[in-house]
């Protein structure tokens, strides 16, 4: 099939070089030239495990090329994809959809004959509807049929998930699109991933709702940490224990400094002012934005607690600062809040992270960075562990003790066991759970 994408980020690069793997014709377009030169070189300008070696194999196969021409790679095209961003708007929280809708615009006056036009970017409901009304305002001569097709991958794993989808929702208001996008997907159909049709605005709501769900699911087992640091009982064993309840299941119940990223964040945001406009609340949802955010800022407070209530004039080694491992995307990154706390309250703070250092650099100032972990607890009056890079699982603690001005250890994601740490003479603090677990 020739299929056109529009957006070549984290989502659109990914999706492109999983189609043309599966034997599609994939063109990818983006606006950013210095990004598609960079693609048409064999650079990726994200990191994303794998990818590299999957763009590579797809651009020397010719089933994968990169455009900053839309008009041209949408002509030829069976179905056009979009997967732009949709940012928080500034100052309300909204979904801001005009990225989604100037491509609409422009692919309108491109299609020629059937097109079908999935939306992959996360879009509140009613998003479909706007983008066939302005593609049959900007030319009423296109055969168009609008589709929402929520992507759920996560970075970091984004070629396994979107390989090995747990579904695939494909939501339609026209039936002749049922069949283009079961073509689409059909390597994965035979693998056994359920194509789940919908209604149009139906796909869109699920998107927020498993995301809003998620963003909850991680919020209540922090809070859960909390309590559990003040009665005495280890958090990591009551996610456990609630997890191997398959109504529950064990994902996203590791405590930790809040979420992050460049999802969560941002859609449960969105879907609080989609309830608004319903009149419909999601105060759940509303309770956990809440949440989340005191609970950043109070890991800097932790860190300053852990310090003896005091870092003017201290230094503390970060280490990690991408809102998870194996990406390096630094949206609204826990890490910020911390550091920003931190460096508020008169410490120095330098930092490592594996990928994530050249996005840190802009966003927070004031921040220096070192080398590697053993760099960053160099002279350090304290060292916190904020994101959990592989490389950070196994440091030897006897080295790194050696390093520090004074030996404590603020281990937000609970990588250490209490035991372990406290033989190496550190001062240790981690997340919901009491002094020796
Ligand atoms: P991104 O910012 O990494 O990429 C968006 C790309 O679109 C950019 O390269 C930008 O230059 C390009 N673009 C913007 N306007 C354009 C236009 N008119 N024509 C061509 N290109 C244009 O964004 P992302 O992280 O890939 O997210 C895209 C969407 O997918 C968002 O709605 C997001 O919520 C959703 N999503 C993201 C993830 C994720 O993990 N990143 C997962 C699921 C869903």
């Amino acid at each position: 099939m020739k299929i056109a994408i529009a957006g070549a980020g984290y989502v659109g690069l990914v999706t492109g070089a999983c189609l043309a793997d599966f034997g599609h014709d994939v063109v990818c377009i983006d606006k950013d030239e210095g990004r598609i030169a960079a693609l048409r070189r064999g650079e990726i300008p994200i990191f994303e495990p794998d990818l590299a070696g999957l763009v590579a194999t797809n651009l020397g196969a010719g089933r994968l090329s990169f455009t900053t021409d839309l008009a041209g790679a949408v002509a030829g095209a069976e179905v056009v994809f979009i997967a732009v961003g949709t940012p928080s708007r500034r100052g309300d929280g909204h979904a801001d959809l005009s990225y989604v809708y100037a491509v609409a615009r422009e692919v309108a006056l491109s299609v020629s004959g059937f097109t079908v036009v999935a939306t992959k970017s996360t879009v509140p409901v009613g998003t479909g509807d706007e983008v066939a009304r302005i593609i049959a305002a900007a030319n009423p001569e296109a055969d168009v049929a609008v589709v929402s097709n929520p992507e759920f991958l996560r970075e970091g794993a984004a070629i396994e998930d979107f390989k090995r989808p747990d579904r695939i929702v494909v939501g339609i208001e026209d039936e002749r699109a049922r069949v283009v996008m079961t073509e689409v997907y059909r390597p994965l159909y035979l693998n056994q991933a359920p194509l789940v049709f919908t209604g149009r605005r139906t796909a869109e709501m699920i998107k927020y709702a498993a995301n809003a769900f998620l963003a909850m699911k991680i919020t209540f087992i922090n809070e859960m940490a909390d309590l559990c640091e003040a009665a005495g009982a280890d958090v990591q064993q009551v996610a456990r224990g609630m997890g191997l309840d398959n109504r529950i299941g064990s994902k996203f119940l590791h405590a930790g400094p809040g979420f992050g990223g460049s999802c969560f964040p941002k859609d449960t945001q969105a879907l609080v002012r989609i309830g608004e406009d319903f009149g419909s609340p999601m105060r759940l949802v509303e309770t956990t934005i809440a949440i989340n955010e005191q609970r950043k800022r109070a890991m800097a407070r932790r860190v300053i607690a852990a310090c003896g209530g005091e870092v003017r004039g201290k230094v503390i080694g970060v280490l990690g600062l991408t809102f998870k491992p194996n990406t390096d995307d630094m949206r609204e990154a826990p890490s910020i809040d911390i550091v920003r706390g931190l460096l508020d309250k008169g410490a120095r703070v330098v930092a490592y992270d594996p990928q994530g250092m050249v996005a840190a650099r802009e966003l927070i100032e004031g921040l220096e960075f070192g080398e590697s972990a053993y760099d960053v607890a160099e002279g350090a009056d304290a060292l916190v562990l904020v994101t959990e890079w592989n490389e950070f699982r196994s440091l030897d603690l006897a080295r790194l003790k050696d390093a520090m001005a004074a030996p404590v250890l603020v281990d937000l994601r609970n990588v250490y066991r209490h035991d372990e740490v406290a033989r190496h003479g550190f001062a240790y603090t981690s997340i919901g759970r009491p002094a020796g677990a």
